[in-house]
């Protein structure tokens, strides 16, 4: 179905091909527009994610030592959480449930736009066990994800998805405000849930780099982050169906995570990759009365905040459906030489609903012997010009290569055409093909 515009015109003559769609385009309509990239994740400042823990050490101190469902140091939490998250502009809901004779609570924080029915999800629980104040466990995720959706608020994030941000209360008692928050949730509303991400330990003293093995998109994001930090992970599984997470995944939603491991002991091998200590805990700490402040590494927690919010500025930019549909052009169109009008390639697309994804990707295909003479245009239905390539490479041969493009204000369905121009004599080649991914 998506290739039907290539099969199409692989009948007609490049030429004719050339010609028609070149005059479809009037010239009066390209004022340039520089491509615009998605928007660049921030680099979460590890010194806000220190001051909630901070934070929520103080309360746990307040508080009898610890955060836990039914104590006052749990409730105080969430009020400290939920009083920040309202300052920055989100829309905050509280929702009580009863476990173990004592009210629990989840906070649920909306952030306003994005498209109602495709909502990306990140959440961690707040609870931390009777033992202690839970700093790594898990404070460290919920102050990563809530300086996340305050970097979301500072930075006026408007993603195509709609983004939801959640803590969860009495999780250490078996899952239960996240249970109590899918199983309360309508078949509806499940349904819009395009991914659940979780983070539960994420600053572990003697840190791992695990991600969770779910979602391949969800994973292959992780992955994707740790990469361009050259840091090896490996798969979760000591806490796999121990958190958050899992209530989603049973309901059929997408999920996946980060984990910088709990009571099980890091290896010679994790050792020689990660640093820190083999033949001990990751965290030595967990759920006992030393998993304070001084319990947490810096470099891991650092990380794994700007994995949060990396993770949310990519999976949220995404399309709503149905994501990575192609559209190619096989047919070549000749480009002649300078001086000579520009020719365009076109590609038809239909099928798609609203406006294409802010990372919109086009593989330019082109075969010509000085890709410097080239000037190079994405042309979107209404006639903006999106300008790929600009005499850049000099004497090289061809121009192969995928642009992102941000094409978020323009409806996808129509006619984009693919133009260039050659803008020096000599050399020149021909539109091999091109294709256009929403
Ligand atoms: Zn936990």
């Amino acid at each position: 179905m998506s290739l039907s515009v290539s099969r199409r015109l692989a009948a007609v003559t490049a030429f004719a091909v050339a010609g028609l769609f070149a005059s479809a385009v009037p010239a009066a309509l390209a004022a340039p527009t520089a491509v615009a990239a998605a928007p660049t994740p921030p680099d979460i400042p590890l010194a806000n994610v220190k001051a909630h823990l901070s934070q929520l050490s103080t309360i746990a101190a307040n508080d009898g030592g610890n955060r836990a469902h039914g104590r006052a140091g749990y409730k105080a939490s969430i009020d400290y959480v939920k009083g920040k998250l309202d300052a920055a502009g989100f829309t905050t809901t509280l929702q009580t449930f009863t476990s173990s004779g004592a009210t629990g609570y989840n906070l649920i924080a909306d952030w306003p736009g994005g498209d109602p029915n495709s909502v990306l999800m990140a959440g961690s629980h707040l609870d931390s066990v009777t033992a202690g104040a839970g700093i790594n466990d898990n404070g460290s995720g919920s102050a990563a994800v809530l300086e996340t959706a305050l970097a979301v608020s500072r930075a006026g994030l408007q993603p195509t998805k709609h983004l939801r941000f959640g803590w969860w209360g009495a999780e250490e008692l078996g899952l239960i405000g996240s249970k109590y928050y899918v199983n309360n949730l309508p078949a509806a509303e499940k349904a819009k849930l395009s991914g659940y991400l979780n983070f539960d330990m994420i600053g572990s003293p003697n840190p791992g780099y695990f991600v969770y093995d779910d979602d391949p998109t969800i994973e292959q994001t992780f992955k994707n982050y740790y990469a361009g930090l050259g840091v090896p992970t490996e798969i979760e599984t000591e806490g796999d169906g121990r958190s958050d997470h899992a209530p989603f995944k049973n309901a059929g939603i997408p999920v996946g995570g980060l984990f910088s491991g709990a009571d099980y002991t890091k290896t010679a091998a994790q050792a020689q990759k990660w640093g820190g200590t083999s033949g001990q805990a990751f965290d030595r700490c967990y759920h006992s009365s030393c998993d304070s402040l001084t319990n947490i590494n810096d470099t891991a927690l650092d990380r794994n905040s700007d994995a949060v919010a990396y993770a949310i500025w990519t999976l949220g930019a995404g399309t709503a459906v149905p994501p990575g549909r192609s559209f190619e052009n096989t047919a070549d169109v000749n480009i002649p030489d300078s001086p000579a009008a520009a020719v365009s390639s076109p590609i038809t697309v239909t099928g798609v609903t609203g406006n294409a994804p802010a990372t919109t990707k086009v593989d330019v295909n082109i075969v010509h012997t000085y890709r410097g003479d080239l000037v190079v245009d994405l042309v979107a239905p209404d006639g903006t010009v999106y300008n790929l390539h600009n005499r850049s490479g000099g004497s090289a041969d061809n121009l192969v290569q995928t642009y992102t493009v941000n094409a978020s204000s323009e409806v996808a369905n129509g006619v984009w055409n693919l133009r260039v121009k050659d803008s020096a004599a000599q050399d020149v080649g021909y539109i091999n093909s091109w294709k256009i991914t929403f």
